[in-house]
């Protein structure tokens, strides 16, 4: 079961019962995306409450809706749950860094609940409170919203029934404002998601007011339950730490600025794969099938010397980048050498071995001459490429994304005041 659905069942009955009020829309909080032991989606949530009850009986219908809806049987599933009052610590801060970059046990989570006083609950092995924790504390300088609907019929099996022209129309009304609608590359509608989860549809966006037009847009063939809007850490790469070479780990997501070792190479399976060098080590970069035909074609495009920023994570293979987005810095002038052309003729010659000179089949002319230098045409233009939006993760930041982070407006802001 899906964690937001199980977040919006508790807004629900708690506003229903005039219990406690948002101060907030919900947190959905995506972790490090790398991390083996992880849910699917490796999210948790997080809830800003104002009680106007007694905070004990607010903690019950919390957990009582936990034992009620969560999927114990299900391997993946380690519930956990955290309740803070008051302001939060710095501590839970840092906690979420850690959680969204690096790898933290369980054991950390218990440690930090006990010197804070947190209180908290597991299920089985609990690896919630890990995601319950780092929600609470999330820092969210910059982010974007989701506006989750739900089905009304919880029949996993059943192919969700949303007109797919409404949501090339919502897409045509509301992008770059809403974003990662439709994957045109490989023409598949993204807001819906496979597999037995009650989310009908998930658009997201820069403000929740183009998300409510957006959702407006949708023509659904089915019934709805209900919707709501999360603020989420989704689209900021604040997974992503900028590294050196030599420093990089296994599970890290990395930003790496280097030149480009070796001409790139593809792997059986269409996978492409160059070195990056950037004078304190080397490393592998791929781009595997699913980034796209058009984000490969441009990964096999680069050439030796040239200087490129990756943007990407380091999983199942230490010392590999899977690469998420790729910034082509400066591209290196790259040069053939090519037998010269007879000056009587103008054919082109062969050559009679090393330092021997050069002989004219066509009319016979030799002559000792030096190679041609031709500079090769580039394929590749200087700029930002991204995957194609299908194989992007929930946290990587689009490339149209940058320039349009909410740390940048209220820069702007304190500026022009
Ligand atoms: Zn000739």
């Amino acid at each position: 079961m899906c964690t937001t659905y199980l977040a919006y069942r508790i807004i629900t009955e708690l506003e229903q019962q005039g219990l406690a009020e948002l101060l907030d829309y919900p947190w959905l909080i995506r972790l490090n995306p790398n991390i083996p032991a992880k849910t699917r989606g490796n999210g948790a949530v997080a809830l800003h409450l104002r009680c106007k009850s007694n905070i004990n009986k607010i903690k019950e219908i919390i957990i009582d809706k936990i034992e009620q809806l969560a999927v114990l049987e299900d391997e993946q599933t380690h519930p956990g749950v955290v309740f803070l009052e008051g302001n939060i610590p710095r501590e839970l801060h840092e906690f979420y860094w850690k959680a969204v970059r690096e790898v933290v046990s369980i054991e950390d989570a218990i440690r930090l609940c006990e010197q804070l006083g947190i209180e908290y609950y597991c299920w089985k092995l609990g690896r919630g409170i890990i995601g319950a924790l780092a929600a609470v504390g999330a820092v969210l300088d910059d982010w974007t919203y989701e506006l989750l609907v739900y089905r009304a019929l919880k029949d996993g099996k059943r192919p969700r029934r949303i007109s797919p022209l409404s949501v090339y129309r919502m897409d045509a009304a509301t992008f770059p404002q809403t974003f990662d609608n439709i994957d045109y590359e490989h023409g598949t509608v993204l807001i819906a998601p496979r597999g037995p989860d009650p989310v009908l549809c998930g658009i997201r966006g820069e403000e929740p007011e183009v998300l409510q037009q957006a959702f407006a847009l949708l023509e659904f063939h089915e019934p709805v339950e209900g919707w709501i809007i999360f603020r989420t850490n989704q689209a900021t790469d604040h997974h992503l730490v900028r590294k050196q070479i030599k420093d990089v780990r296994q599970y890290d997501n990395v930003i790496l600025v280097g030149r480009v070792a070796s001409w790139p190479r593809v792997l059986p399976g269409g996978h492409v794969l160059f070195e990056l060098e950037d004078g304190t080590g080397k490393i592998a970069c791929i781009a595997y099938r699913e980034t796209g035909k058009k984000f490969r074609k441009i990964v096999q495009a680069l050439g030796p010397g040239d200087i490129v920023e990756v943007y990407g994570s380091v999983a199942s293979y230490p010392g590999t980048v899977n690469l998420e987005k790729l910034k082509v810095l400066r591209l290196a002038k790259i040069y053939k050498e090519q037998n010269p052309r007879c000056p009587k003729c103008g054919a082109r010659m062969h050559s009679l071995g090393k330092n021997k000179g050069f002989k004219c089949r066509n009319c016979g002319y030799t002559a000792k001459l030096e190679k041609e230098r031709i500079e090769l045409q580039r394929e590749i233009a200087e700029g930002f490429y991204d995957v194609a939006p299908d194989a992007r993760r929930h946290i990587s930041k689009p490339v149209l994304r940058f320039g349009r982070e909410k740390w940048l407006e209220h820069r702007r802001s304190t500026c022009s005041s």
